[in-house]
């Protein structure tokens, strides 16, 4: 496993110093059977939110409400006018009209806005902001991409995304996981986070640094595992270092230099090797592919999400809705590379895969919605303008969905992939509040997800009108 070299002194890229303040952060997380298991630990901390209501006394937590001209509640299919919603401390406690909220409490009133669950991204990538992404992992610093980091979810936070999961991100060490921790210590605020540090790639693969000469011995973006047993390794040292998701890069991607989305890169022992280990400590597995065969490999190995799925069969799909298996299609990223092009040589892979595959891709996307595959919002962005991955919607309205069930998709359907829909995803008491809205109504525009105005998360409010 290449990994083993991110410990040898020769090869290391960052000083002593840094690899010991790594060490010391690691030593202290939280198991991710802990953090799976309690989002609530998630709430920013009252010091850190900005525009938050007066603190109330740790015994009596505030009450608040809020009164809405219509309600999305993430289950019902139709809305409910005239809305209120009742808050106590972190959490949901009645969902009605305004004769629900008592008398003398603290009331945010929205006038004719509309409120939804807080929006569930599964698939954020915030350590890539540029489209030379490999580049820039040979070129900055752990420290330095977990500052940006940092800085792309707050953004994204506020934007409406109240959960990201990280489908592994272009670092050596585990900035994404510690990024969550600091913001579950109640350092900074920033949304709930989940998932994988790195993805896990063959040699040669999507997470491999393939432009370069063999003599070079650089440390790659993805984690670089051959065989059923690097790939054992693989998944411990990711769980060992606070990934609750595992990420596996099954096919070739779009976005990578020097491979194609139509081969398939691990083999069915590998596969195998890889769910069977992350089961065993309770952690799922999410599957990037695009090849038909790849996305059918996966399912049958068990994994719990397929990534992308672009080039899905009826078999594929039909396996998908068989087992139960979620598709995360991230189909907008593709047409905003084919509308504004890439200055990089490695995104132009991403744009003439784009534009050649596109239309096919959306109409296999409309075929898995028919057949009543759970398909969640994943926006493949990361640190990009925060209110483009809510252009996901919209896509998932033209591939077939109704924008109700694309915004159930982005709330109730990605809570249940994270297995959190026991407190997020959407609005009912006993929910935590993660709240969003918009000014319009999203059932006639559904651009209005991209222009989110109002956010609270965990009862606190982070945005206001
Ligand atoms: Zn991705």
């Amino acid at each position: 496993m290449k990994r083993d070299q991110r410990r040898e002194g020769g090869r290391r890229p960052f000083g002593r110093a840094a690899a010991v303040m790594v060490m010391v952060a690691a030593a202290g997380l939280a198991g991710p059977g802990e953090a799976t298991a309690d989002p609530a630990a998630a709430t920013p901390a009252a010091t850190a939110a900005p525009a938050t209501a007066a603190t109330a006394s740790p015994a009596k937590p505030a009450v608040k409400g809020i009164l809405c001209g219509q309600l999305i509640d993430g289950r019902s299919d139709r809305p409910l006018k005239n809305a209120a919603i009742l808050i106590e401390g972190e959490k949901i406690v009645k969902v009605g009209g305004p004769d629900i909220l008592p008398r003398g409490i603290e009331v945010i009133e929205l006038g004719s806005a509309t409120v939804m669950p807080g929006l569930i991204d599964l698939h954020c990538h915030p350590l890539e902001s540029t489209d030379s992404y490999q580049i820039d992992h040979l070129r900055w610093s752990s420290a330095y991409k977990a500052l940006r980091g940092l800085k792309a979810v707050q953004d994204d936070l506020m934007a409406g995304w109240t959960t990201l999961r990280v489908p592994g991100d272009g670092d050596v060490f585990y900035a994404p996981m510690d990024l969550r921790r600091a913001i579950n210590e109640g350092l900074f605020v920033g949304p709930r986070m989940s998932g994988a540090a790195h993805y896990i790639s063959v040699t040669g693969g999507g997470g491999d640094i393939n432009f370069m000469s063999p003599e070079q011995h650089l440390i790659a973006d993805g984690l670089v595992v051959d065989g059923p047993e690097e790939m054992r390794k693989a998944v411990r040292e990711e769980i060992k270092y606070g990934s609750d998701w595992i990420k596996l890069l099954v096919t070739g991607a779009f976005m990578s230099t020097g491979d194609s989305p139509g081969d398939v890169h691990f083999s069915p022992e590998e596969l195998k090797a890889a769910v069977d280990e992350a089961s065993r400590r309770r952690v799922p597995v999410m599957a990037h592919a695009h090849a038909a065969e790849g996305i059918k490999m996966a399912i049958r190995a068990g994994v719990r999400s397929i990534e992308h799925g672009t080039f899905m069969d009826a078999e594929a799909i039909s396996l998908m809705k068989e087992r139960g298996v979620f598709l995360v299609p991230t189909m907008y990223v593709g047409e905003y590379y084919v509308e504004r092009g890439s200055e990089s040589p490695e995104m132009q892979k991403m744009v003439d895969l784009s534009r050649k595959h596109q239309a096919e891709f959306t109409r296999r996307v409309g075929d898995a919605i028919r057949a009543g595959v759970k398909i969640a919002v994943g926006s493949d962005f990361g640190a990009y303008a925060p209110e483009l991955g809510a252009h996901e919607f919209a896509s998932l309205v033209k591939a077939g969905m109704t924008p109700m069930q694309a915004i159930q998709a982005g709330t109730r359907v990605g809570a249940e992939a994270l297995r959190w829909d026991d407190r997020l995803g959407t609005v009912e008491p006993g929910k935590l509040a993660d709240l969003v809205a918009v000014a319009g109504d999203p059932l006639k525009d559904i651009s209005e997800m991209t222009r989110v105005t109002f956010v609270m998360i965990g009862g606190k409010v982070v945005k206001r009108p």
